[in-house]
């Protein structure tokens, strides 16, 4: 079975990496997808997002990474997911997420959304925190991938640790 983790991505952070590499363990196939969605004013290019998705799941051969634009649903009937992703950080997260679920599955009814926990660890991550400390100078090397890290120090302007 297929499943795809749609979302901004923007940047990977490690919570969304460590759910890929979960369900990569549970899935056949699974598709990480890039929401094209400019009106969101991203801070990395669509291109440069697949760029750092790609670098981190390397070693993950079942795993791909793909731009896309349009309803989800459509995606994932393209790519032959059967499951669509999403992770829950907190109960904050759920009322959002339970309306987009059920929106999809009015609009196709054979797809499933499937939710996973996050990491403990990473519950307090979001692309737009770690976008925050990155921008006032602050480590986020334990927040994102080391590529990311790298982007988010040349994106600000600034060495990253492992350079400085
Ligand atoms: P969107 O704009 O679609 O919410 P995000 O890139 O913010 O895109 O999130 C994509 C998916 O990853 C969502 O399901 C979100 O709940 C999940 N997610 C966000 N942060 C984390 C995290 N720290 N750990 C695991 N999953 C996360």
């Amino acid at each position: 079975m297929q499943a795809l983790y749609p979302g901004s991505f923007d940047p990977l952070t490690l919570g969304h990496l460590d759910l890929i590499e979960r369900a990569a363990q549970l899935f056949e196939r699974v598709v990480v997808a890039v929401l094209r969605n400019p009106s969101k004013n991203p801070c990395f290019s669509v291109e440069q997002r697949l760029e750092q998705i790609r670098a981190a799941t390397a070693h993950l051969s079942n795993v791909q990474a793909e731009a896309f634009d349009g309803l989800t649903v459509a995606c994932a009937q393209r790519t032959g997911a059967a499951v669509i992703l999403r992770g829950l950080r907190a109960m904050s997260d759920f009322e959002y997420e339970l309306q987009i679920a059920h929106t999809n599955k009015s609009l196709a009814p054979q797809l499933e959304t499937l939710f996973m926990a996050t990491a403990t660890a990473h519950s307090f991550l979001s692309s737009s925190v770690v976008k925050e400390v990155a921008r006032f100078g602050g480590d986020v090397g334990h927040m994102v991938p080391t590529e990311v890290a790298e982007d988010l120090a040349r994106l600000f302007n600034r060495t990253s640790p492992d350079q400085a």
